[in-house]
């Protein structure tokens, strides 16, 4: 990832599985991975935080901490969460209006927090062919409406590895100001989310056409 050109490095150390019985990640153990990695490659550390205790783990060995979907409006971990002083990424929840979601991040910065990204990861919708329906338009509403960084995670988005390229373009096109994108060396044998998530060369394919697209659009 880093000899791609990527610069944050985010991975769950603490999941929020739709089941119970799904892979619950490795806890501290993986925080101190994810340490290890940001030490040997110099990638910045991104992830989540499921409750209080947990973010003060989480803020020990990261350099934002993520508030997945599930948790926007946990008002109370928002609150904690502002307080531990370390940059947030807000994931949009599932059924969340643009305005739940702005007003969730208005929580954040109501409790002092200044360092705040959004990142749309898709929302509910009828259609099942794909996980999420990524909602791109929120991306350059959010450029209306906040002046807070947008990021689109096009991998939770479409749920399909094959979708996560192009809607990558599209979220760069629309005005993204990053991109969160799942990756692992054998997706077939991940414990969570192999089918979104890309093979290395497609990640580094990703990466030069990022770079190709932004010349483009500057
Ligand atoms: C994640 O980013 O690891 C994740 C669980 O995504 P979301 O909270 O958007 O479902
Ligand atoms: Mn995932």
């Amino acid at each position: 990832m880093a000899a791609a050109g990527v610069r944050m490095l985010r991975a769950g150390a603490f999941k929020p599985r739709t089941s119970p019985y799904d892979f619950q990640g490795l806890g501290l153990d993986g925080l101190k991975i994810l340490r290890q990695a940001r030490a040997q490659y110099g990638l910045a550390v991104v992830t989540e935080a499921m409750d209080e205790s947990g973010a003060e783990q989480v803020a020990e060995y990261a350099d934002v901490i993520q508030i997945g979907a599930r948790n926007m409006q946990n008002f109370a971990l928002l609150r904690h969460v502002a307080g531990l002083g370390k940059p947030v990424l807000l994931k949009r929840g599932p059924s969340a209006t643009i305005k739940e979601w702005l007003l969730a991040a208005e929580d954040l910065l109501a409790g002092g927090l200044h360092d705040v990204m959004l990142c749309e990861r898709g929302v509910r919708s009828f259609d099942t062919a794909t996980r999420n329906l990524l909602d791109l338009s929120a991306v350059p509403l959010i450029r209306q409406m906040s002046h807070l960084p947008i990021l689109v995670d096009p991998s939770h988005g479409t749920g399909r590895r094959e979708l996560v390229l192009p809607m990558s373009r599209a979220a760069q096109a629309s005005g993204a100001h990053g991109l969160l994108v799942e990756t692992h060396p054998r997706p077939e044998k991940a414990l969570s989310d192999g089918a979104q998530s890309l093979y290395p060369d497609q990640l580094r394919q990703l990466a030069a056409q990022t770079r190709a697209l932004a010349a483009v659009l500057a």
